[in-house]
């Protein structure tokens, strides 16, 4: 029985429950009045729960959807203004004994090669992403508790954070590595981790065996239920994302949403993001195989979606996604990107992009310089910030920072000193001229005069070679 309080990922996310939500979106997707309702609902950031949701994204009424785009791009300026963060995946090692039917780094692919960073190494590709100008990145690994054990994990932890070359620093690590125990999890939240992400891949109980047909990652329940443990563990930053074209987009759409609502009902904080890949070609693998692919529209319609149905969740896109992709989600809603991404294991030291050993194809190669300079002629700002962990606001304390409107006086200055770092830094000439006049018209949008002139100073500062100031 459907129970989203319920501890059993069964129980929160029920078959039944999504066969009878996809029901009644048929049902009511043709009902423009309650569509409207919901809209309505919807433009006073209440949220939309599963059902209601069901029903937008059902519903193929033209001018409709153009409102629901109109909304989501309305909420993401009236919350997230056009600051946009950026981080970096680095994969530590791709020893994996899963089967992941749709990851090349499956244990039956024998003629990939593996590899495990030393700490050496993990210091390389550290400098390597300093130098580009990353202050926030992800790790990501197989699973494989011999290789990868969490001891192993925790020791890259500690060696990323310990590498400062030149003015460079990571500031906030996050982790995206296999569903594991409350104890593992403590030891992540003690080192120092900023979000825990793990992707459902697909909500679909039955589908879920046959795509994991072996190793740990087979049980469902654990996997589902992995954010609870990480929550009982002390982290209270979790990502959630599922795997697009594996399964049928509207029951995982469902089941994303009843996971938030599911997080929010016990732990009283809903995600603190949403990442929403997308299958994509691999050294074994052929997304074609899978018939559940979206197109660009379904996708943007997801994302738009994502954005007004929890909106003060982050939601992130990475390089899986091409230029134009990024281009029509981020103004629709996503407030992070990775850029400049490297998908194979010691990737960032290699001169050439490896294409052999990539987790997946990265349809965006830009440099980061390029990506940054990309944003701001679109009129965002490239966001390096990562205070809001250091300062202690996560879980439940950052969402009321979301709540309560005074991003635009915290997140904005930080913001605006974390690019003047870059440009100072890592910036190519013609990036930084663009900057450097963002900075200056963006400064007038600090409401508070004190918070403005403190920032102004601040950016003295850093043009003297004085770094990491924060609100
Ligand atoms: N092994 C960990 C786990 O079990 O969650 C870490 C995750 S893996 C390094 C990162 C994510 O990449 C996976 O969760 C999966 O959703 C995604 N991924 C795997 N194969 C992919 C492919 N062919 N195309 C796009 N994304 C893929």
């Amino acid at each position: 029985m459907y129970n989203p309080k319920s501890l059993k990922a069964e129980e929160f996310i029920d078959h039944q429950e999504i066969l009878d939500t996809l029901a009644y979106a048929d049902e009511h997707k043709d009902d423009l009045e309650l569509v409207d309702q919901l809209l309505e609902k919807a433009a006073q950031l209440k949220g939309l729960t599963h059902r209601e949701a069901s029903v937008l994204l059902s519903c193929s009424n033209p001018e409709k959807n153009e409102k629901m785009y109109a909304l989501a791009e309305q909420i993401k300026k009236d919350f997230y203004g056009n600051r946009i963060v950026l981080f970096a995946p680095l994969y530590l090692s791709n020893y994996c004994i899963n089967g992941c039917t749709y990851c090349p780094y499956h244990q039956k692919n024998k003629h990939i090669a593996r590899k495990k960073l030393t700490q050496e190494e993990v210091r390389q590709e550290v400098i390597a992403l300093q130098d580009m100008g990353h202050k926030r990145l992800a790790i990501e690994a197989g699973e494989d508790p011999k290789n990868n054990p969490i001891e192993y994990i925790l020791e890259c932890i500690d060696t990323i954070y310990s590498i400062h070359h030149k003015n460079g620093a990571i500031r906030r690590v996050n982790v995206n590595i296999a569903a594991t125990t409350v104890e593992n999890y403590r030891k992540l939240k003690e080192a120092g981790i900023g979000t825990y992400i793990l992707f459902q891949e697909t909500y679909h109980k039955e589908s879920y065996e046959k795509l994991h047909p072996t190793g740990p990652k087979h049980d469902y329940a654990y996997h589902t239920e992995a954010m609870d443990r990480a929550m009982e563990g002390g982290i209270d930053d979790v990502g959630l994302g599922v795997l697009f074209g594996l399964e049928m987009y509207r029951y995982e759409f469902a089941g994303l949403l009843m996971h938030a609502e599911h997080l929010e009902a016990v732990h009283g904080v809903g995600p603190h993001t949403i990442s929403v890949p997308r299958i994509k070609h691999a050294d074994d693998i052929d997304p074609s195989a899978f018939d559940n692919g979206i197109d660009d529209e379904t996708f943007a319609k997801i994302c738009a979606l994502i954005r007004i149905c929890v909106p003060y969740t982050g939601m992130i896109i990475s390089t899986r996604e091409s230029q134009s992709v990024r281009e029509k989600v981020i103004r629709l809603g996503v407030s992070q990107i990775s850029g400049a991404s490297r998908t194979s294991v010691g990737g960032y030291t290699e001169e050439e992009r490896p294409a052999d050993t990539e987790q997946f194809d990265v349809s965006d190669q830009r440099t980061l310089d390029e990506v940054v300079k990309w944003l701001m002629d679109m009129g965002y700002i490239p966001s390096f910030c990562t205070a809001c962990y250091r300062e202690g606001r996560t879980g439940d304390r950052f969402m009321s920072l979301c709540k309560s409107g005074q991003i635009q006086n915290c997140c904005h200055p930080n913001a605006l000193m974390t690019l003047k770092e870059y440009l100072m830094d890592y910036a190519s000439e013609e990036t930084k001229a663009v900057g450097e006049a963002l900075i200056q018209a963006e400064l007038q949008n600090i409401p508070k005069d004190r918070v403005r002139e403190i920032c102004r100073d601040h950016l003295e500062k850093i043009s003297r070679g004085i770094r990491d100031f924060r609100f």
